[in-house]
Order: C-alpha cells, then sequence, then structure tokens
C-alpha cells in the first residue's frame, strides 16, 4: 500500500484485505469472536505474540479495514472505530484524564461534545473551563497547572466560527497538554489537524463518511503511542466498538467521499454567493467566502470551503419557520453531511437546550439557519431556495 496515494484512491483501495475468495468488494466480518486451531494458538494469541483478532469488541476484520483507511487519509498511525460520533468523542477525552485534571474547551462545540465537558466530566473531577476559541489569548488565560487537554472543533456547529488549530497546538505543547480536535464540519479532506500540530483527531463517520443517511460511527485517530497508553484498553473494557455491518457501509461510503464533498461544496458555495446577494438575508457565514470573519486562518489551515452554510435571516424565527417550510428539494433535518440537502433551525432544535445567553455568545439567533448541501444538482437547490424565499417577505 502506498503512503504516496493521493486521497481518492487511498479512499477506494486503502486498508483492503481480501479473503481466500479474493472479492472485489471488502467483506463483512459479521462475527463476534475468532477460532484457534490449537490451545497453544489461542494462548499464543492471548499473549500478544501471534496478530490476528481476538473478540470483536476489541477489534475485527471489517472494522480493522475501516481503520486503517481512514489512517491513511488522515496520517494518523493508529485509530479505533466506535460506535457514533460521541462514543468517539467521549473516549478521546475521559481515556486519557482522571480526576483532578482540567480541560480547556472551545464553548462552540456540537450539543453532545459540550455536554461531555461541561456537564458530564465534572462528575468524575474534571474540571473545565470553556472559552471563546476564536481568540488565542482567551485559550491561554485558562491555563490552569492541571490542564491536561484542549478540546475543540472547527468550523464550528452552526455558525461556522474557525479555530487557530496550530495556534492552540502550540500553547499545548509548552504545557504538555493534548490537543483533541473533532473535524467533522472541515471533512478529513479538508483539514489535517494532526499536520496542523493537534495529537488526537475525532469524527462523527454518521456525517460525510457515510453521507448517505444510513448507519452510526465514529473514529479516534492519533499516534500508535498515545493510543496504547490511553485509549487501547478504555476501548476494550468500556465497549464503544463499532458493529461490522456498520464498518462496512461506512468503508463503502467513504469510497465516494471526494466525489460528494466536491458536489456538495460545490452546491454550499453557490448557495451561500446566492443568499448573501438576497434582500431577506441579514449575513451569510461561508468559510469559502472572502467575508468570512476569519478568513485569514481559513486560508492558513483548510484546502477547502465547506458543505455548510449558516445564514441569518432578517425576519427571525418566522421567517426561518417560512423558508424551511416552502423548500421542496431541501429538506428539514438536523444531520448534515448527507447526500440530501438539509436544512435546521439551531435555535428551535439542536441548540434549543442552550440558555438564550449562551445561544446570543455563539451568535445564533432566532434567524439564525444552517443549511447542509446534497448531492443534487446544484441549479434545482439554488432555485428550490430562490422559490422559497418568495415566501419570506424583504
Ligand atoms: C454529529 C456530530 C457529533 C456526534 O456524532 P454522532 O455520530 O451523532 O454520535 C459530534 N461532533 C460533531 C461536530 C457532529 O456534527
Amino acid at each position: 500500500m502506498s503512503k504516496n496515494w493521493r486521497p481518492a484512491t487511498q479512499l477506494v483501495h486503502g486498508g483492503t484485505t481480501r479473503s481466500q475468495h479474493g472479492e472485489t468488494s471488502e467483506a463483512i466480518f459479521l462475527t463476534q469472536g475468532f477460532v484457534y486451531e490449537t490451545s497453544e494458538a489461542a494462548e499464543a494469541r492471548f499473549k500478544g505474540e501471534t496478530e490476528g483478532f481476538i473478540y470483536a469488541r476489541y477489534g475485527s476484520p471489517t472494522n480493522d479495514m475501516f481503520e486503517k483507511r481512514m489512517c491513511m487519509l488522515e496520517g494518523a498511525e493508529d485509530a479505533r472505530a466506535t460506535a457514533s460520533g460521541m462514543a468517539a468523542v467521549s473516549a478521546a477525552i475521559l481515556c486519557q484524564l482522571k480526576a483532578g485534571d482540567h480541560i480547556v474547551a472551545a464553548r462552540a462545540l456540537f450539543g453532545s461534545c459540550r455536554w461531555v465537558v461541561e456537564t458530564l466530566a465534572p462528575k468524575y473531577g474534571i474540571e473545565c473551563t470553556l472559552v471563546d476559541g476564536r481568540d488565542l489569548a482567551n485559550w491561554e488565560k485558562a491555563i490552569q497547572k492541571n490542564t491536561k487537554v484542549f478540546f475543540l472543533e472547527s468550523p464550528t456547529n452552526p455558525t461556522l466560527e474557525v479555530i487557530d488549530i496550530a495556534g492552540v497546538a502550540k500553547l499545548a505543547n509548552q504545557i504538555g497538554a493534548k490537543v483533541v480536535v473533532d473535524n467533522v464540519f472541515a471533512t478529513p479532506l479538508f483539514q489535517k489537524p494532526l499536520e496542523l500540530g493537534a495529537h488526537i483527531v475525532v469524527y462523527s463517520a454518521t456525517k460525510h463518511i457515510d453521507g448517505q443517511g444510513r448507519c452510526l460511527g465514529g473514529v479516534v485517530l492519533a499516534d500508535k503511542e498515545w493510543i496504547n497508553e490511553n485509549l487501547h484498553d478504555y476501548f476494550r473494557h468500556t465497549g464503544p466498538a463499532m458493529s461490522p455491518f456498520n464498518a462496512w457501509t461506512l468503508l463503502k461510503g467513504i469510497e465516494t467521499l471526494p466525489l460528494r464533498v466536491r458536489q456538495q461544496t460545490e452546491t454550499a458555495r453557490r448557495v451561500a454567493d446566492f443568499l448573501a446577494e438576497q434582500p431577506q438575508v441579514a449575513k451569510v457565514i461561508y468559510p469559502g467566502r472572502k467575508d468570512h470573519p476569519q478568513a485569514d486562518i481559513i486560508a492558513k489551515q483548510m484546502t477547502g470551503g465547506s458543505t455548510l452554510v449558516a445564514f441569518e435571516l432578517k425576519g427571525g424565527k418566522d421567517a426561518a419557520f417560512a423558508l424551511q417550510n416552502a423548500l421542496e428539494i431541501v429538506r428539514i433535518s438536523n444531520n448534515l453531511g448527507d447526500s440530501k440537502s438539509l436544512i435546521t433551525h439551531p435555535a428551535t432544535t439542536t441548540h434549543k437546550n442552550l440558555t438564550d445567553e449562551a445561544r446570543e455568545e455563539l451568535g445564533i439567533s432566532a434567524g439564525t439557519v444552517r443549511f447542509s448541501a446534497g448531492i443534487e444538482d446544484s441549479e434545482d437547490v439554488v432555485e428550490d431556495f430562490a422559490r422559497a424565499l418568495e415566501a419570506v417577505k424583504a
């Protein structure tokens, strides 16, 4: 397997192992366990003297192919596939911390990620400080003697704020802390956190990696040493393993990731440019546009725009609801990265549990809408918006 393959090639061939039948498409190994030819062989496997699988909670052939393919794409040494994105996030954070440790996290996080650091971790004596991650000075100010982990998402959900990953990594390295990046919104194609200095990358594979709305999944990627010392035992004994069936679905999903993300990005860019010209729209936030507030950091750390667009309607909630209800191709759903174009109103769905104050801090207003571009013809999607906006008074 060549490390020099470009992503589109890695995603079709990377990590593939074939059974004695020489099947073209990757096989699904739906098995819980494995048999050994002899007692001695079992003993050797358990001692780690021979290679091979032991039990599907620890690892299994289809999952192994998915993990290897993700490693190639990410440029990571090792990975663990998990049952969901949240299993990946919680494992990546909790496996390396103990009571008395401290996390600094960007406050703009996917709702469940924020719950893990803000509500769950403190129950076990792990304190957390949430900061406005856009300004590096805030990260530095929040550092304590016991700070062990920095956690961030970039671009953020739903307002597509960007955090300077290399800057945060530099601060972390000064104090020996680890940087965990949730790279879902950027996709593994447009941003490489490990190259920027982050130590651990996590994905919800449920999003662009499946990309066709079928199954949940997640993955944690890092160097071998960190995985061996932190995640290995945690993963084996707490059991967040991915189903081999889902690993197979995701393996087939990532074959087409570059094709889908290219089309989604094209549509997102066209929708962003279209919306920016409309009288009903107060503001468009799109990482691929020059008017993004952090266009300089985007130029430094991302190689593509985004498949998502955030925008604000002047008419608040009524306008947002009217637009969503009038769309025909673009469906109302809180999911993202799907081959179907989706739209959501964060204030009443994904971010409804935050206080009004917390929402305001994150720039989520009653008129904020998040659009996730699908793989339909871009022209049809722009036309859908143009028609639906007629239902919204300027
Ligand atoms: C969806 C998502 C998650 C959680 O993933 P699940 O697969 O739903 O558990 C975590 N982080 C981000 C940024 C997400 O978009």
